[in-house]
């Protein structure tokens, strides 16, 4: 099963048509009608439990490299925070656009 791909037409969505899917629209689990062939689709949820986990751990080590090295680097607590936050949100993103279709039941 391809990324992001329509299971029963093979419409394949763009990263940022579904980035902006799922923003604008949070019930994803509740499935939606695929925009080419109108079949009821959900979001495979042990994919995204399963890119989730694998990227958590970068998100990890770049807030403890944040953390121990922000004196050095001279970046305020309120800057290390505003950084860390818009890494989780790109990285979140990102983890959205792996996701995987599936046909509702
Ligand atoms: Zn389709």
């Amino acid at each position: 099963m391809q990324t992001r791909t329509c299971p029963h037409c093979a419409h394949k969505y763009s990263a940022i048509t579904y980035i902006l899917k799922v923003l604008s629209r949070f019930d994803d689990y509740r499935g939606w009608p695929c925009e080419q062939c109108g079949t009821i689709l959900t979001v495979d949820p042990k994919r995204r439990m399963k890119v989730s986990l694998i990227a958590f751990l970068p998100t990890i080590i770049v807030n403890t490299i944040l953390i121990s090295f922000r004196r050095d680097m001279g970046i305020s607590l309120l800057g290390t925070f505003l950084f860390a936050g818009a890494f989780l949100l790109v990285w979140v993103l990102l983890i959205y656009s792996f996701d995987n279709f599936k046909l509702k039941e």
